[in-house]
Order: C-alpha cells, then structure tokens, then sequence
C-alpha cells in the first residue's frame, strides 16, 4: 500500500491507528491510573506480555500509546515511546542501554543539557569521547572495543553545525554500533532517520512538534534497522520472541517503568494537537529562516550568520542532502563587536527574547550568557559559541514584519 503524505496521515492520524469510539476525530485523554480486568488470567497475561494491555499508566496507557502509533507510523518507524520531557527521553534511553565500562561517542557540538547529562554518564563510570560529528573520520578514530553507542543531533544549536549523518549511519551499521540521533531539530517533515540508518531517534516534542510553547514531551523511536541480537546489554527478561523489540522494551521497562518520567495524558493530546500542523508550521518557519538569515548575511552591522541555508555555511551541502530542500529555523548570528548585543535584544519589538525554540513566535537569546554559561568559557570556544552570539528561533509570523522588527530595531542602535 502506497503511504498518503505527511499531513493527511496525521489529520487523520486518530481515527486511522486509534479508532477511537463513537466516531470521535481524537483521541479521548484517559486519566485513568489504573486498569480492572474481569478475569485475572487477563491481568496476568497483561503483566507477563502475552496479551495487550495497560496495567497501570506510569508504563502505558491509551493516551500515550495513542501518540506513540501516530508518531512511529510518521516516521516510518518500529515503534515509539513518549516521555514526560525531550531530556526524559534522552536520559531514558542513555541509561537504560549504557552501562559502567562501555564507550559512548557522542558530538562535541550536544545541546547544553544533553551535555551535561554526558557528564553525568562519566560520573557512573561510562566512557565518553566527544567528536566533531561534521568530519566521520573523526568519529571513526574514536571507535574502541568497548563503544557501543554514536550520538550525535542534527543541526547542532547555536552554531548549526550539521553532522555526516549518512557516514556516520555507514559507519555505524559496519561497525555493528548503536546510532542514535537527537532530531529535534529536523522533525521527520525534513528529515528522514531511515535514510541515515539510524537505530534509534530522540527527540523533544515540546518544540516544532508540539509547536505552540504550551507543553512538555519527548520522543524515542526505534527505526527498525539496528538488530538487537548484537547488543550486548540487552537483559535476558527482555529477549523475548521478537527480536525486534528488545530494545524497546529495555527502554520502556528500565527508562519509562522504572525511571517514571511519564507523559501526562493531557499533554499526549496537546501534542497530538499541535503535530497536525508541523508541516505548515516547519515549512513557514523554514523559509522565514531564509529569508532572514539572507537579509541579516548582508548587513553592515553582522559580522557572521551560521545558518545551513547559507552557501557559505561549512556543511550547506550536507544540509541539501538531508533535510528535504529546508535547512531549519535555528540560526545564529554574530554581531559586530561595536554593537551591543544586550541593547540590540532589548531593542526587538515583536521578536521575544526568551529561551526555548521550534515556536509559532520568532525568539531570541544571548547565547553565552545564558543557555551554554554553565559550560564555561573552554567547552563553549571548543562548540564554536562566541560571547556576542545571538540565538534566533525563527516563527511563522509574517516575514515582512520580522524584518521590519530588525531593521528598527538596527535603527535604533545607529
Ligand atoms: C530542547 C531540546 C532537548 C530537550 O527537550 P525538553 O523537551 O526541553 O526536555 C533535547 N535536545 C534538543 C536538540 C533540544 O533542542
């Protein structure tokens, strides 16, 4: 059967992987904690995986399941599981399948928090090389007896940095390793995890999938490709028949059920909610970052702009490759150091200096002073983050406005 596109699938997402009763479009939110079974053979099976079911909605319940179907058939995945947060996720994964003495390689280019909880990983003993994921070589020098796992993200925040995703997939596959990929920032509209074989994609629903800056979520979803029967911390209670679903099932069991960063079923659907529209609202913001990023490259008081849009940008040709003819809506600029970048925020009208990005409004932040100041100044020169970088998360207001919004804001410094 040939697949209907992208946002057909997900209007109709519901109805289609979830049929809900009485005719109902969505998914109804299941507060129920907990769930009664006539015939406790019934409840047994449940417990020991021979049947279907939800037990008690700390591990499952018909919200979650119900976003995970839609969102595994969006990205043409295995399966996937739904977290309370995009670092549950990702904290969830990481620790259910590492253990003290493996070798993690992940990009030197991690998200703040994501890197800090690498740290965290060093700490319990787990072995960490981090490696400029632009250059495969790189990652394949790293490669010891003991790595299990490459991490990289896709367009790295703030300097955009865009990681051989298809290498570093070849790579991956012919060593047997585990690839995993935080694409966050390139949701499956533009990106397409299969291609780059990966095994598994994380990723934080609360940015263009959720989209409005309303709710918390995250993402793991197994692609499919990666066979489980070669990773060696896969615990007997989880081998079951299908070998497919072992590493889910560690992760749901040891990362979701034990750990207990569920998603709320209100949440669940605020983000089934907003996903309906990630589409449009990607390709809006896409070409909005464009249009900007061009207007602001050829400005007298813009040192650098690092946007993959840009043919100058080190890994623009990277970016075509992958990301379906967009680039994101993430870049950064560097003003020239005679401006006041502080002044320069203040001055925006209509674009918000806030943290967070992937929203409806085009956002703005200092980049050193704030979301990578706990790193330090070494770690942060070694990610390429200068202190006069600003941070823009572009929306989908009109572009004509944005503009607007800096040309007067450029004015006022003058
Ligand atoms: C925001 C973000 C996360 C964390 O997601 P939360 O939902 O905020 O926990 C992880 N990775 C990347 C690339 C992000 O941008």
């Amino acid at each position: 059967m040939i697949k209907k596109g992208f946002t057909t699938r997900l209007v109709h997402a519901d109805r289609h992987c979830n049929r809900p009763q009485d005719g109902a479009v969505h998914q109804p939110i299941s507060n129920s904690v907990l769930f009664e079974y006539d015939d406790v053979a019934d409840l047994v099976d449940v417990f020991q995986g021979k049947k279907v079911g939800h037990v008690y909605s700390r591990s499952s319940s018909s919200s979650n399941s119900a976003l995970q179907n839609m969102i595994a058939d969006l990205e043409d995945g295995l399966g996937a599981l739904t977290f309370s947060t995009g670092m549950a996720a990702i904290s969830a994964t990481l620790l259910s399948l590492l253990k003290q003495g493996d070798h993690l390689i992940a990009s030197q280019f991690l998200f703040g928090n994501t890197r800090s909880l690498v740290d965290t990983l060093q700490d319990l003993g787990i072995e960490i090389s981090l490696v400029d994921v632009t250059d495969v070589q790189q990652v394949s020098e790293a490669i010891r007896s003991n790595t299990r796992m490459v991490y990289t993200e896709t367009i790295a925040n703030p300097v955009t940095q865009v990681a051989d995703l298809s290498a570093i997939g070849k790579l991956c596959t012919e060593k047997g390793l585990l690839y995993l990929v935080d694409n966050t920032m390139t949701p499956s509209f533009i990106f397409d995890a299969n291609k780059v074989a990966a095994s598994l994609t994380v990723s934080s629903l609360t940015k263009y999938a959720a989209g409005h800056g309303h709710v918390l979520g995250g993402v793991v979803v197994d692609t499919g490709i990666y066979n489980w029967e070669q990773y060696p911390n896969i615990s007997d209670l989880y081998k079951g028949q299908d070998t497919q679903q072992w590493g889910l099932t560690q992760i749901k069991k040891k990362g979701l059920r034990d750990m207990g960063a569920t998603l709320a079923p209100q949440s669940a659907h605020a983000i089934s909610i907003g996903l309906e529209t990630l589409a449009l609202r990607m390709q809006k913001s896409c070409e909005n970052a464009l249009r900007l990023a061009t207007y602001l490259h050829g400005h007298d008081l813009v040192e650098k702009v690092y946007y993959p849009g840009l043919s100058d940008h080190p890994q623009h040709f990277l970016a075509r490759e992958h990301f379906k003819g967009s680039y994101g809506a993430i870049f950064s600029i560097d003003l020239n150091p005679d401006v006041d970048g502080f002044a320069f925020l203040n001055a925006l009208n209509l674009v918000l200096c806030a943290t967070h990005l992937g929203d409806t409004r085009t956002l703005a932040l200092p980049v050193a002073q704030t979301i990578f100041y706990e790193n330090g100044q070494d770690a942060r020169t070694k990610m390429g983050i200068n202190d006069n970088m600003l941070r823009f998360s572009v929306g989908i207001e009109d572009i004509d406005d944005i503009v607007a919004d800096f040309e007067q804001a450029f004015e006022q410094l003058n």
